[in-house]
């Protein structure tokens, strides 16, 4: 994926004043004294004006419809295009930045070719390597003792990282690569420049959905180094949360098929395809994203997650599932393994490839797993411990974007937990804020923008959103598991990867958040002082301390639940006297916890 330069957007914005740029789609009325200006909002009809553009601040914002953004939005909006075509539209207004973007877009284009092309080549190279040295001989036993056969090999186009150190730069030396290229490729140690990154490795070639490699997985052999994996990192052509490992291959199944199976490693991947179930792919490594998501949205409607039994495998599964739910797609969990297997790769070396596709058709929908996982955790004999499990399944309700749906939904908690649905209906509604007879009978349907109810979680977000030097201090306290809301855990995800890309610009950071409703959202808390409060510290210190405490009660909550369950059964002390004193442990905690706030 293309980057778009910081300094790039922040001259446009310099030249051009939003105002500017509105003004010549609408006619803008001025505000007496202020920067603002007032108009008819462009994107639903009204008579009277409330769309609001503050010049200074750099962004607009309708009351009627609730759209809201920075000049590069408007542009995108009215025009029809995406993020680079706007920045290019808007680059041309500002006149002179024209020329010098261009050449400098063709250059990196040129730059982006040829990085690309390498990565294409050198796949073929370390494909044949695997296949025909003597080198890679113990690779390619690795590779049988786990059952993997030479048609997979070939099929995924996995290679084989000689240990010369030597080899790689010579060979892209030899076929007349810079040094400078070199470096771009992410192929080679940071600290020494012609030292491949891949040494005796078994490698997994990452493609596009066109079947570009972008970027390779290597796996050790030895079982000596410490890492068991080395990835290419992010370079030019390769950002991890817009691929899958695996998706390529998939695709002509995928597409007849219209699903897909989502699991863990790079060899449950080449698994599953070798077990017949050729329509499966991997994450690289890292949690489930909305991108990947948009992306299997193209070629399937239905996900089948396939992650480790673990503790982190089933954190992963949570995770993933509201990410599906919250764009559409249809999910199933797959059952655990039977006997202790963890994942499909050991499967197949155990017990087979017909075994492993047996396995993989034992299936709970998403929903249900969710649901029967929270009722593992809570005692739903009791009040509270029915409240705890619908508060866990909330954010995939949230995420459900159909009424009629979420009613389906209802409809099981209801016969699950043994309370009336309407009953059901009117918590969620109590907890979100929303109110569906009302929504039903709004007047004028304006543009179909949804007003995200903003709890303290996403409230903590948004503070730390427009404070982004913050984030390192409350990433320290605040882990993203910590969350529940869906979209303060979506806005952390964009601070994480904005980080992680080095982008500086206010612009940038909001264009990075996909979802449309919370980014209108905030662009809202702009106009907010209460995200921008005098002292930034005690704000962001009190915001933690109150997320720290909000977890907390809660789960003192679960404890008093357990109690009053043991008090009524008559248990024993022995069951008893524990729980007592988690409780008395909890009230400390919270007691010390509260005297920060106050001492603020
Ligand atoms: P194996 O079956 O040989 O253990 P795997 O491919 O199933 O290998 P996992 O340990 O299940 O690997 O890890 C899942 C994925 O996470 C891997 O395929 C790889 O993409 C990534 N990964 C694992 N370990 C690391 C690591 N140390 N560094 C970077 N990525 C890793
Ligand atoms: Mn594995």
């Amino acid at each position: 994926m293309a980057r778009y330069s910081d300094s790039a957007v922040e001259t446009i914005k310099q030249r051009l004043r939003l105002s500017e740029v509105v003004g010549s789609y609408v006619r803008l009325t001025k505000q007496g004294n202020t920067d603002d200006y007032k108009a008819c909002c462009p994107f639903h009809s009204e008579k009277t004006p409330s769309f609001l553009v503050h010049d200074r601040e750099g962004f607009y914002k309708c009351f009627g419809c609730g759209k809201s953004g920075s000049m590069f939005n408007f542009v995108m909006e009215m025009e029809h295009v995406s993020f680079p075509e706007a920045l290019k539209i808007l680059a041309e207004k500002a006149g002179v930045e024209l020329k010098v973007q261009n050449e400098y877009e063709k250059k990196e284009s040129d730059r982006t070719k040829t990085v690309q092309d390498i990565y294409n080549r050198i796949m073929n190279s370390f494909h044949a390597y695997l296949k025909s040295q003597k080198e890679a001989s113990f690779a390619r036993e690795y590779l049988a003792r786990r059952n993997i056969l030479p048609q997979t090999i070939d099929n995924f186009k996995l290679g084989f990282a000689t240990e010369d150190p030597k080899w790689l730069y010579d060979f892209l030396r030899k076929n007349n690569y810079s040094d400078e290229i070199l470096r771009e490729t992410g192929l080679f140690s940071r600290n020494y420049e012609n030292l491949p990154l891949f040494r005796n490795r078994v490698l997994f070639p990452i493609r596009t959905w066109q079947g570009n490699c972008v970027a390779f997985g290597g796996r050790d052999l030895t079982g000596e180094s410490k890492a068991k994996y080395i990835n290419t990192p992010e370079t030019s052509i390769y950002s991890k949360r817009h691929n899958l490992f695996g998706l390529y291959e998939s695709l002509p199944e995928l597409k007849k098929r219209e699903e897909i199976i989502l699991c863990e490693g790079n060899f449950d991947v080449i698994s599953l395809h070798q077990a017949g179930l050729a329509y499966a792919a991997a994450p690289l490594g890292t949690a489930f994203t909305e991108e990947q998501a948009k992306l299997i949205k193209r070629y399937c409607r239905k996900v089948n997650l396939l992650f480790d039994s673990d503790t982190a495998g089933r954190n992963a599964t949570v995770k993933a599932l509201i990410i599906l739910q919250h764009n559409g797609l249809e999910s199933r969990v797959i059952r655990p393994f039977p006997d202790d297997i963890k994942d499909a790769s050991q499967m197949l070396e155990e017990r087979g490839a017909e075994e492993l596709a047996r396995c993989c058709l034992n299936t709970e929908g998403g929903f249900s797993y969710l649901v029967h996982s929270a009722l593992k955790m809570y005692d739903i004999r009791q009040p509270r411990g029915k409240s705890s499990v619908f508060k866990e399944v909330k954010p995939f309700l949230d995420a459900t974007e159909s009424r009629i749906e979420r009613q389906d939904y209802f409809k099981y908690l209801s016969d699950i937990l043994s309370v009336p649905q309407e009953q059901i209906v009117r918590d969620y509604e109590n907890l979100t804020g929303t109110d569906s007879s009302r929504e039903k009978d709004s007047e004028e349907p304006v543009a179909a923008v949804s007003v995200i109810k903003s709890g303290p979680e996403l409230q903590s977000m948004l503070l730390i959103l427009n404070n982004p030097d913050w984030f390192n201090r409350f990433k320290s306290e605040i882990k993203f598991n910590f969350l529940s809301d869906i979209h303060a855990r979506m806005l952390y995800t964009v601070l994480e990867d904005a980080q992680r890309e080095e982008i500086a610009s206010r612009d940038l950071l909001f264009q990075m958040i996909s979802d449309e409703d919370l980014r209108n959202c905030a662009f809202n808390s702009l106009s907010d002082d209460e995200y921008r409060p005098k002292d930034i510290e005690g704000a962001v210190h009190d915001v933690i301390v109150n997320l720290k405490l909000r977890r907390l009660e809660e789960k003192r909550a679960n404890v008093q639940t357990l109690i009053d369950t043991a008090q009524m059964e008559g248990s024993s002390s022995a069951d008893f006297i524990p729980l007592l004193e988690t409780a008395t442990e909890l009230d400390r905690e919270i007691m010390s916890l509260k005297a920060q706030i106050t001492e603020v």
